[in-house]
């Protein structure tokens, strides 16, 4: 059975305070207006990133305690739209309500009596928002035939990511006896806010796998890695979940993860996914438009860039963050090491404009030049070393969820604060310049959805790595390994049911 699609409507803080300008008014009347969104088409759900805020002009609204418009608004409106490719969205406020809001009659007569109209103008459906007094939207799609489906979220991205959840469709998850400590820190509501927020972890190797583990133990109920790698022994040193047996039954970074993952997990009812496919294939990224947040933990260039656009284009902040190790030329001993942290995001500057991606390296990663040794030795480049060290490899992570936890928690008020560095040599924590460049190509992409410039395609070394993987799982060598490894599993749940029957391992 296929799930329905799911929707949602997200837009940055820009477009936010824009139409809170306007809908909550100082004599707290309804009002409305009209705005023009970009669809952005995940594999499982569609978003309405919202764009351009189009204010009636005089005579076409008139506000007489809740607030009427003429069908010439939304025709100019939908033309404008049309002339883009956008759809448009009717927005009205509820200035003394809270949190979600159900529509009232006139609400549902109104929008559906142009769902048809605002669908022929511009090809798109209509979408319709309503802003509560206490800042929460909410949001539905009508069909061109005039059948509304709920949205399950809005999103406003800013400093601080602010969702309001459809607690119908997405009710807050039963706090678990052993989350005590976590809710402690932070209380309920924001547990329950946070724990719905559904988190993509692209890069399962050691930053991504941790960053993935942390995330279940804290309860979200939604957490998947995406990874096309293999598990090899120069992972050992710093995965410490992962063993000998793992790599003789050639189990997949993310098999390897899911795994994890599903022994960390502190949700009740855990909704834990892995994919094994990479990011700059079509698939893999039709994927990542169904998430809230992204963490980047991944160091070539191409998928670097394909999530660098994604965090613009498609209003899903990016939380990217490395480490670079410094040893001495001959190899005796550390110069420095750095590592360093920040969220992608409209507002943020990109990885290109803070120097964390070279888009010339793009192309040569795309055209698998960056693997091959001949390339390397005619262009002078030095192979890439990717030097990493078990006890340093943990710091990037937690700088990665430090951001994570800004974003979304916003302590003290305050939401993610930039792009950080740290430098191990001194131990000094550097806020890097956050200057926006208004040429720059991924930001000026912002909001464009499925109109954005497709960076995926096929990914070469990624078929031929499932491809090997999938060969060598066949063997009759690997396939009783695996078989044993299963029976061993099983037995320990059973033991462990047995010695801790609320346990839900
Ligand atoms: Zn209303
Ligand atoms: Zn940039």
């Amino acid at each position: 059975m296929t799930r329905p699609r799911r929707f949602s409507a997200a837009m940055p803080g820009t477009v936010d305070d824009a139409l809170r300008l306007h809908l909550l008014r100082d004599d707290g009347q309804e009002d409305i207006c009209l705005v023009t969104y970009a669809p952005s088409t995940g594999a499982s759900r569609t978003s309405a990133l919202l764009k351009e805020v189009v204010l009636p002009k005089p005579g076409e609204r008139s506000v007489h305690g809740n607030a009427s418009f003429t069908g010439d608004y939304v025709v100019r409106v939908a033309s404008i739209a049309a002339a883009q490719g956008l759809g448009i969205a009717l927005a009205h406020s509820h200035p003394h309500g809270s949190g979600w809001q159900q529509m009232s009659g006139p609400d549902e007569d109104a929008e559906r009596s142009f769902a048809h109209l605002a669908h022929a103008i511009t090809g798109h459906e209509l979408f319709g928002l309503t802003v509560a007094g206490d800042h929460a939207w909410s949001a539905r799609r009508w069909n061109a035939d005039a059948r509304c489906t709920e949205a399950e979220s809005v999103r406003v991205v800013d400093s601080h990511l602010r969702v309001t959840w459809n607690e119908a469709l997405r009710p807050v998850p039963m706090p678990q006896d052993s989350q005590i400590r976590t809710i402690s820190g932070w209380g309920e509501q924001i547990q329950g806010l946070l724990t719905r927020l559904r988190v993509l972890v692209v890069g399962a190797g050691s930053i991504g796998h941790d960053i993935a583990i942390r995330l279940a133990a804290t309860g979200l109920l939604h957490v998947a890695v995406m990874d096309f790698d293999d598990l090899e022994r120069v992972n050992l040193d710093r995965m410490p979940t992962a063993t000998w047996i793992d790599v003789a039954l050639r189990r997949g970074k993310v098999e390897h993860a899911l795994r994890q993952l599903r022994l960390a997990a502190t949700a009740g009812r855990p909704d834990l996914h892995g994919f094994e496919d990479s990011i700059c294939e079509d698939l893999g990224q039709r994927i990542a438009l169904d998430y809230d947040v992204i963490f980047s933990c991944v160091d070539r260039p191409w998928p670097r860039a394909v999530l660098n656009q994604l965090a613009y284009s498609d209003l899903i902040p990016v939380i990217d963050g490395g480490i670079a190790i410094d040893p001495f030329a001959d190899g005796n001993g550390m110069r420095n090491a750095t590592w360093r942290s920040h969220v992608l995001r409209p507002g943020r500057p990109c990885m290109v404009c803070t120097r964390q991606l070279n888009p010339a390296d793009v192309t040569l990663d795309q055209q698998g030049l960056l693997e091959d040794p001949e390339y390397i030795r005619q262009s002078g480049r030095q192979k890439p070393a990717r030097q990493n060290v078990a006890a340093l490899a943990i710091s990037p992570a937690a700088s990665q969820l430090a951001q994570f936890v800004s974003l979304v928690v916003a302590p003290g008020g305050l939401g993610e604060p930039g792009p950080l560095q740290y430098v191990l040599s001194t131990h000094q924590l550097i806020a890097l310049p956050t200057s926006l460049n208004p040429e720059c190509f991924f930001e000026r992409t912002t909001g464009l959805g499925d109109a954005r410039v497709e960076l995926t395609g096929v990914h070469e070394s990624a078929e031929r790595t499932r491809a090997a993987r999938r060969r060598a799982q066949r063997s009759t060598r690997i396939r009783l390994a695996r078989a044993g490894d299963r029976l061993l599993t099983s037995a320990q749940r059973k033991w462990t049911e047995l010695t801790c029957p609320e346990s839900r391992l």
